[in-house]
Order: C-alpha cells, then sequence, then structure tokens
C-alpha cells in the first residue's frame, strides 16, 4: 500500500496549527473548563413532553422558537440574532465571512488565533497592560496599521477574569473600520452591564453569548447578535442545520426556567467571592478578582501544585506559557470548593 504524508498534504498554515487542548483527565472535581456544576434535572427534561418527537426529519433549520425566546429575553429583534452549535462555530463563522486580519488582546481565549490560522488568515496579537486590561495605545496603533476585519474582545476575559475597562473598549470600537466582538460568554456572572445596550450606538459591534457557561455546555448553543446586516452575511457561510434539534428544544426549556438559571448564577458569583478569600489566605497564592465563573491565581511551583491537585483528585487548568506560575480553577459546588481549598492547602503550602 502507498505510504502518504498527511501533513505534507495539508495546507501549510494547517500543518503548523496545534489543536484546541481539551483533555478527559479522569477526577473526581473537575474545575478545569469554566462549566456550572449545575444544570436542570437530565431526566426531568427528557420526560417532557416535545422535547422530540421525531428523528427521521431535519431540524427546524432556522430555530424559530429558539431565536423568538432569545429574541423576548434579551429585548433584540430575530433578525439581529444567529444561533451557532456553541459560540465557537459562531466565531468560526465570523472569521470565514469576513477574514482578517484578526486582532485580539493576548492572553485571551485561544480558539480566536486556532481559527485564525485555520482559515489561513493573519492573527495580531496585542499583549493586555499590567492590569490585564487592554493597552489602548497598542490596540489603536495596531488598528491604524492593519487595519483588521474583525476584532476580538472577551469581556469578562477567559482566562484572567476581569472586565475590560468600557471606555477604552468604546476607544477601539470608534477607532476600527472593522467589526469589533465583544465576546461575553462570562457576561451572566459580571457586575458589569455588558455591551448589548450598546449595538444601536455603534453598527460594527456584534456580541457574543453561549449557554455553556450556565448549565448547558452538552448542548452546544451559542448566539450572535449585531445588525441584521451583519448576520445576514455571517449566516452565508452557517451549515444548514448547525443546531440539532435536541439542543433547540432543550435550550427552550432551560428559558423556561430561566428563575431557576438565575439562582444558580447567584450562588456561583457568591462561592467565586468565598473561594477568593480562601485562596488569599492560602501561603503562596494568590487570586485575581474575577467577573467570571472562574477565577485566576498565582502558585509558586504552579506546575508542581497542578500536578499535585491531579493526584489529589482535583483538575484545574494550568496555564502554562500564557501566563507564568499562574493556574485558574472554574467556580464549582461549595463541596467540590471545599475539596479543591483542602487539596490546595496540602498541595501549595498551608495557611497563611
Ligand atoms: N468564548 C470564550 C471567552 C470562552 O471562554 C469559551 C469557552 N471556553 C467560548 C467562547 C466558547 O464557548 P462555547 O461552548 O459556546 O463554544
Amino acid at each position: 500500500m502507498k505510504t502518504i504524508d498527511f501533513t505534507k498534504l495539508a495546507r501549510p498554515n494547517i500543518r503548523s496549527l496545534k489543536p484546541y487542548e481539551a483533555r478527559e483527565i479522569p477526577c473526581k472535581v473537575k474545575l478545569d473548563a469554566n462549566e456550572s456544576p449545575y444544570s436542570l434535572p437530565a431526566d426531568k427534561i427528557f420526560q417532557a413532553k416535545n422535547i422530540i418527537n421525531r428523528l427521521n426529519r431535519y431540524p427546524d433549520p432556522e430555530a424559530k422558537k429558539l431565536k423568538k425566546t432569545i429574541s423576548k429575553n434579551l429585548k433584540v429583534n430575530t433578525d439581529s440574532i444567529l444561533l451557532g452549535n456553541g459560540s465557537d462555530e459562531l466565531i468560526y463563522y465570523l472569521i470565514t465571512a469576513f477574514g482578517g486580519p484578526v486582532l485580539y488582546p493576548v492572553p485571551t481565549f485561544s480558539m480566536y488565533g486556532i481559527i485564525s490560522q485555520a482559515c489561513g488568515e493573519k492573527g495580531i496579537e496585542i499583549p493586555l497592560d499590567k492590569g490585564f486590561d487592554l493597552d489602548t495605545d497598542k490596540m489603536l496603533a495596531a488598528v491604524r496599521k492593519y487595519n483588521p476585519k474583525l476584532i476580538f474582545l472577551s469581556s469578562p476575559n477567559n482566562p484572567t477574569g476581569n472586565c475590560f475597562s468600557a471606555d477604552r473598549m468604546l476607544k477601539i470600537i470608534e477607532a476600527s473600520k472593522g467589526i469589533v466582538v465583544v465576546d461575553e460568554a462570562y457576561q451572566p456572572f459580571s457586575s458589569e452591564k455588558g455591551f448589548l445596550p450598546l449595538l444601536n450606538d455603534y453598527k460594527n459591534l456584534a456580541i457574543l453569548r453561549t449557554l455553556s457557561k450556565i448549565g448547558f455546555a452538552a448542548l452546544r448553543v451559542g448566539f450572535l447578535i449585531g445588525d441584521p446586516g451583519l448576520i445576514k452575511e455571517v449566516n452565508k457561510v452557517r451549515l444548514p442545520f448547525n443546531l440539532n434539534a435536541l439542543s433547540q428544544n432543550i435550550a427552550l426549556e432551560a428559558f423556561r426556567r430561566k428563575k431557576l438559571m438565575d439562582s444558580q448564577i447567584k450562588n456561583i458569583t457568591s462561592e467565586r467571592e468565598r473561594l477568593f478569600e480562601e485562596l488569599d489566605k492560602i501561603t503562596g497564592t494568590s487570586p485575581y478578582p474575577s467577573e467570571a465563573n472562574f477565577i485566576l491565581f498565582k502558585a509558586k511551583n504552579a506546575n508542581a501544585v497542578y500536578q499535585r491537585l491531579i493526584k489529589e483528585g482535583v483538575l484545574i487548568r494550568n496555564l502554562g506559557s500564557a501566563i507564568k506560575d499562574a493556574l485558574r480553577v472554574t467556580i464549582g459546588t461549595p463541596e467540590e470548593n471545599n475539596f479543591f481549598i483542602k487539596a490546595l492547602r496540602k498541595s501549595a503550602g498551608g495557611k497563611k
């Protein structure tokens, strides 16, 4: 049989591409992926009438019911909404539709860079300032120099947890001739009101949201909100039936139980404050304030702490080279958080 070097066969931009790392490490307490520790009881959801009543037909290609529900919830018109198989897919569609250069601050969500490279587009990375805020001068200089088609601002930012200053974001939106996508995956956990209210003021502003962080990561439902003209262009590259029928229908159930979802979010944000104080008390670790469902913290010998935590049955995120000696922990249930803190005291060096 012929031998084929598939790497050589791949396009040059794919040859050097490193895929997104989503490692499955078995553990007692999983606090690595910014998922919610809560959801709706799956058994009750599946008993709910009409979750799915036919398997042989394609799902609603436009997900009309879900769009209508989101439209009511976010108070935006349905023609300003595009649904994706997770917001990841919408990032792919945005870059496919508009191309590059693509500008984003770093460290941030790695998919902006991975998808830019996958699409053969130039990714421009501008370091955040020391306080993890946008470096306005450098960002504006890059806007002038490269005239990016797309700018991604994750606010609250993953993995740093802070929101960027609104006035700095506005300066970038005003200076940009291209589209500025404010990725609000973690907005439900933030004390800031986010950029949705500004959509009518800036035509080049688009917003990304997701159900993944508020209890429904398994569904893969994300939404892009923006000017109907922008949505129309992105919709051209959307794959037919990109949102499966089960996800559409369970997402509807989630919105019907919004009160419960809101109370779960409240639990997470109050646990975040408790976890912050606990982390602050441990010798050798120092947490950064967070507006998201995770906390970034510095730890002496972070690699060793990360490995020891795995041995104790706790999986968190090692940020490796992105931020030196930093680890990221997702907020879990009170019990999970207690388990983590106990294991961390053992792994990092006890109380201060
Ligand atoms: N944006 C940010 C900032 C994220 O952190 C993530 C998930 N890690 C996503 C988007 C992707 O979310 P989804 O599950 O909706 O694809």
